[in-house]
């Protein structure tokens, strides 16, 4: 079946080579120096792609700088203890990331036959479509087209595509036929797809897209009908509100913290403030000493953290708990906090430690 925008994809596929030179020289011409485009190798365009995986190249560069420093090879991260790359990743968030690529450069190093594909490169563990044809086309020059939430976005616009997308999944599928014609264009798959990336994060952006400054904007059909700013269509999803109580006991110089088993599905090892109800502490009987709101996925969660004194047989009955713990202020460096909390107890701590 024919679709409103057909037109306007067979031209971008018969302008596939022009449009691509045109958005090469653009990059070469304005791309960021990020660190893994510097110094590119194939270990440094792992790391960069499982730790900007939801995740935004600002926040991404100091730990990228730190983990090349700690981790610079394949073989240091696979000899290394889980906790130590853990600790490394504290702050990044979504930890899994960070256990599979441990996992990855064990398998790695253990491989006598080394991945030199996007189809080998998904065998590997926390490797997608999306990260699998970044590397094959960043590190072995494989034209395969990376198909993610900014590339959705630009091939939407250039070809003016007005459907509703159920969600991201469903318009990676639709749209991944015309990436691929584009690609087939390109000379350079990696600086393409770079370049893709590149015009996401800076011009087509999700509001305000900067299309006078576009290097490709004689090809965007949605520029030109007008209506770039309001593509792609992808159907809301729903977000669910959550509220979690928290609790601050002190005991002396120590906290109590919480440590999730080693086991756990998420926050293996893991520390954080125990929840009110974890410890049935619910309703809470304390001061909110801080409140802050955060989004998981679709989730908006409020988060509040009360101080709670505890009583001798509260105590008593929290001491048995495996996975509670007194910690010493002072143990609190070393220990691999999950998502936001050290940054909670930073806040909650600095007026008692002045
Ligand atoms: Fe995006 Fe505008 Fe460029 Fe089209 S012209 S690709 S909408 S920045």
């Amino acid at each position: 079946m024919e679709t409103e925008n057909q037109k306007d994809c067979e031209k971008l596929e018969a302008n596939a080579a022009p449009f691509a030179s045109r958005l090469g020289d653009w990059f070469d011409a304005h791309a960021r120096p990020l660190p893994w485009r510097v110094e590119p190798s194939l270990y440094r365009t792992v790391v960069s792609e499982f730790m900007l995986q939801q995740t935004q190249v600002t926040t991404v560069l100091p730990y990228f700088e730190r983990w090349m420093a700690r981790f610079p090879d394949f073989r240091s991260l696979a000899g290394a203890e889980e906790t130590a790359v853990l600790k490394s990743w504290e702050g990044l968030g979504y930890y899994s990331r960070a256990r599979n690529l441990h996992k990855l450069a064990r398998q790695w190093v253990a491989a006598t036959s080394k991945p030199a594909n996007a189809r080998e490169w998904q065998q590997f563990p926390g490797v997608g479509p999306y990260t699998a044809a970044a590397i094959a086309s960043i590190a072995h020059h494989e034209a395969v087209a990376v198909v993610d939430g900014n590339v959705i976005r630009i091939l939407s616009r250039l070809s003016n595509d007005g459907r509703v997308f159920s969600g991201n999944s469903e318009a990676v599928k639709r749209l991944t036929p015309l990436a691929a014609a584009i690609m087939a264009g390109a000379g350079r798959p990696g600086r393409h797809n770079e370049a893709m990336m590149e015009l996401g994060a800076t011009l087509c952006t999700k509001t305000r897209p900067q299309c006078l400054l576009c290097p490709v904007n004689t090809y965007c059909a949605g520029y030109q009908a007008g209506r770039a700013e309001v593509l792609p269509r992808l159907r809301r999803r729903q977000t669910r509100s959550r509220e979690v109580q928290r609790a601050l006991c002190r005991h002396g110089g120590n906290i109590l913290l919480q440590q999730y088993p080693a086991d756990a599905r998420r926050l293996a090892g893991q520390w954080e403030l125990p929840e009110c109800n974890f410890l049935g502490l619910s309703p809470v009987n304390g001061a909110c000493l801080l409140e802050k709101s955060r989004g998981i996925a679709n989730e908006r969660i409020r988060e509040q953290v009360f101080a709670v004194e505890l009583s001798a047989a509260q105590q008593t009955r929290l001491n048995r708990h495996p996975e509670l713990h007194w910690v010493p202020l002072e143990k609190l460096d070393g220990l691999t906090l999950s998502g936001p909390h050290r940054r909670w107890l930073a806040e909650l701590l600095a007026p008692a430690q002045k």
